[in-house]
């Protein structure tokens, strides 16, 4: 048996990251991989980077991160492509993902001096103020579900408040990683300042301890982010974690019904339902529960397979025949244990990822589709005694990234989604969404820390109380 020292040492890096299509399992590109040392290497240079970035002014950093953004625009079919290629994704999402990058950069370029302003503190006499200072290089671990969305979320405000930063990202997707890395390159991002390491996921440990790195950012699923946490913690670094969800949305029996489950089909069949905030579980109140079984397999229907690089697919392939047969697995067992298949649940007998659009009703605790994250286009629907029940029901997680709640009454939906459910964002009779203007993450195993707005950018800075005074003075012995 290995030892622990042997078992934590970094493996020996893969030479070769070769791609596979998933909507047709032919084998794609092959890229040349790094190896540690040029992990650390890089971490070294960017640190030395960061030393001159940090000095540069906001209008400076806005212009290149502008001109990113302008980029992105301009290469949206070629990056979209890449997508479809690399991890299955609709041509159609990922147009809609690079223009949601484009107006991240953008919206950071804009905002950045203004969320890290010096802020006067009001001491009752004498001049205090506190100074949100860039920290050094962040390494950002990243997953292949939304492969441009996820860097640039992090990236843009991470180089807007004059950090640095690494992409080590998911071994499926290395050309959207360098191209990321080409995209920030050609808008001017110094290049020591941004790198995309084709490394794996053993090499992480050892970037987190590695000095010139200051902090981590990880997204992705709660054992990756139990082990990078693991690693930040025992070198005191900060790390920022956005992890799995089972987002629950609660129908209430005052919900417009057909509404209500095309509401519940889009927020589940985002990404084909491979996203932390598609919706999982369903939670209906039991008057209501036949007619919104039937509505939501009818809207569930409308969501038919096809080849996603074309424009009129609205369900692509699974990102690998792995994590399909998964997904079956979760479904299957869920049934043998008493749920009830109202749609879908086969696999089809043809090569490739492929899933397709599937309703389970009847769904209660110990069937994996009540109690686990279903990575696919899977609707669990659970049936609850009234509203207290349902909210019980959605908190009963060890989840807590989005939720929903579909009312026709608004006070009770704005008091339901504020005050009871355990989520990092609730939206009233829409789909959970990432926004640059709100911030995003999660409680419980979802992680913690923040993503987007001015909590997000103010992760990765050091926040500085700063006290003048004219002539030196003796001030009052603090307890600290
Ligand atoms: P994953 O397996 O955790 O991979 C994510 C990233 O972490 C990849 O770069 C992966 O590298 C790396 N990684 C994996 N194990 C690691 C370890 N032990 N130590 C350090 N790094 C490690 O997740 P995934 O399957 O790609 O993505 C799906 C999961 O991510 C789901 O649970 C989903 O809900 C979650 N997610 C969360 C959010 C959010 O914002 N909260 C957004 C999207 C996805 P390799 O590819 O080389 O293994």
């Amino acid at each position: 048996m290995a030892d622990q020292a042997e078992l934590t040492r970094p493996q020996a890096s893969a030479t070769t990251l070769r791609t596979i299509n998933p909507a047709t399992g032919e084998p794609g590109k092959s890229y040349d991989a790094h190896n540690l040392d040029d992990g650390l290497g890089a971490a070294s240079a960017a640190r030395a980077a960061f030393l001159d970035w940090r000095r540069t002014s906001f209008d400076d950093r806005s212009a290149v991160i502008r001109k990113a953004a302008e980029l992105l625009r301009a290469r949206k079919d070629e990056f979209a492509r890449l997508m479809t290629e690399e991890m299955g994704k609709t041509i159609t999402d990922g147009r809609a993902e690079v223009e949601k990058c484009a107006f991240h950069c953008d919206w950071f370029a804009d905002h950045a001096e203004e969320y890290l302003r010096r802020e006067p503190a009001d001491i009752g006499g004498g001049e205090a103020f506190i100074t949100f200072n860039p920290i050094g290089v962040i390494l950002a671990v990243m997953p292949w579900n939304f492969p441009f969305w996820q860097v640039f979320r992090a990236a843009a405000p991470a180089l807007m408040a004059g950090n640095a930063m690494l992409l080590k990202h998911a071994s499926n997707v290395p050309g959207c990683a360098l191209a990321i890395e080409d995209v920030l390159h050609q808008a001017g991002v110094p290049k020591d300042l941004f790198r995309t390491l084709l490394l794996p996921s053993s090499d992480v440990e050892a970037l987190i301890k590695d000095p010139n790195v200051a902090a981590v950012t990880l997204t992705g699923s709660v054992p990756a982010g139990r082990s990078v946490a693991t690693a930040a913690g025992s070198v005191l670094k900060k790390c920022v974690l956005e992890l799995g969800g089972s987002d629950a949305y609660l129908i209430l029996e005052d919900a417009e019904i057909e509404a209500a489950a095309k509401v519940a089909a889009t927020a589940r069949m985002v990404n084909g339902g491979q996203s932390c905030i598609a919706g999982k579980r369903f939670i209906v109140v039991r008057s209501i529960a036949e007619q919104f079984e039937r509505a939501l397999a009818d809207a569930m229907g409308n969501f038919a397979m096809g080849d996603p690089a074309k424009e009129e697919t609205k369900l692509g392939p699974m990102v690998s025949v792995k994590a399909r047969d998964e997904i079956h697995r979760q479904v299957q067992e869920s049934v043998l244990k008493g749920a009830k298949l109202l749609l879908g649940g086969e696999v089809p007998d043809t090569p490739g990822a492929w899933y397709p659009a599937t309703v389970l009703s009847n769904v209660r605790p110990g069937q994996p589709a009540h109690d686990e994250e279903v990575f696919g286009p899977v609707a669990a629907i659970i049936a609850a005694d009234d509203e207290a029940d349902a909210i019980r029901i959605a908190n009963d997680s060890e989840f807590g990234l989005g939720s929903g709640v579909l009312t026709s009454d608004l006070d009770r939906g704005r008091r339901i989604a504020a005050d009871e459910l355990e989520a990092g964002m609730s939206f009233v009779n829409e789909n959970v969404r990432s926004d640059p203007r709100t911030p995003f993450g999660g409680v419980k195993h979802s992680g913690f820390g923040r993503e987007c707005s001015a909590y997000g950018i103010r992760e990765f800075v050091n926040i500085k109380t700063v006290h003048v005074k004219a002539e030196p003075h003796v001030g009052t012995v603090s307890t600290e």
